[in-house]
């Protein structure tokens, strides 16, 4: 069965796509926590941070991160990139991916 991600990268539920190269899809979360809140998404259907290979889409993501930070008018304010992994971690989506949030300011540590 395709993730529910795999799902909107292949166009088979909607979704308000940004970004996309060979590795990633990023598009914005239905449930934005931030005046940008855009989720980046591996292709490749890798169940979170824990399996992702030790060469793995890292740099893509990062990469990504850094490209759509520009093209949103983040840049240069700030942002957060944020991996939840596993329960502890507020994981529901069981396919990796980034959140990258900006717009607003953030608060340390989370809650
Ligand atoms: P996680 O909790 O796994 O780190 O993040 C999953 C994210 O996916 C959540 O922020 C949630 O709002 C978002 N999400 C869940 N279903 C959909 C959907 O159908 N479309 C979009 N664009 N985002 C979704």
């Amino acid at each position: 069965m395709p993730t529910l991600f795999t799902k909107i990268i292949n166009g088979d539920i909607p979704a308000d796509i940004v970004y996309q190269d060979e590795h990633v899809v990023a598009f914005r979360d239905i449930d934005p926590k931030a005046p940008v809140h855009v989720l980046i998404v591996t292709r490749a259907e890798i169940e979170g941070l824990a399996s992702l290979p030790d060469q793995g889409d890292h740099t893509h993501i990062l990469n990504a991160a850094k490209r759509i930070a520009e093209q949103e008018g983040i840049a240069e304010g700030g942002y957060r990139l944020v991996i939840n992994q596993g329960q502890d971690g507020g994981q529901t989506v069981a396919h990796l991916h980034a959140h990258l949030l900006g717009g607003r300011a953030f608060s340390w540590p989370p809650g």
